[in-house]
């Protein structure tokens, strides 16, 4: 079995952001010249995710206002979390509910995945850099 392991790192300006990072992921896909196995792509951060959907803007601006009505990122005190002088509490719950990774079929060399699935990276406190991790199994 090969075994293949890249990080990909994002610097986002803004505090919040989804990024299509599929082709990214098709690069490590290539360059680890794995043809049938299992793609795992994780962010490695308690307030990013990695998900799956369609790449469609005003998809994610509903995203943008459904995540704010959930955990609405200010006022920042009524986090708990903040108390220990962040500002992210928000980010943290928003991660939890778009997920920590994604796992996607390899085959025939190929992301095996629906005709309108992309791979995302949402950034939910950005302005820093931080990691994403592919790792790549198979024959
Ligand atoms: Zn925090």
């Amino acid at each position: 079995m090969k075994s293949y392991r890249k990080e990909l790192w994002f610097n986002v300006p803004a505090r919040r952001a989804f990024i299509n990072i599929t082709p990214q992921v098709e690069e490590c896909l290539r360059e680890s010249r794995i043809k049938e196995g299992l793609a795992l792509i994780n962010a490695m951060h308690i307030t990013a995710s990695v998900f799956i959907n369609d790449d469609e803007s005003g998809l994610h601006q509903d995203y943008e206002k459904w995540l704010e009505k959930l955990a609405p990122h200010e006022p920042v005190a009524q986090y708990l979390h903040n108390r220990t002088g962040e500002d992210n509490g928000d980010a943290h719950l928003k991660r939890q509910i778009m997920g920590r990774e994604v796992v996607v079929a390899i085959t025939d060399g190929k992301l095996d995945v629906g005709p309108w699935e992309q791979i995302f990276y949402g950034e939910f406190d950005g302005r820093r850099r931080k990691r994403v991790l592919v790792k790549i199994i198979g024959e």
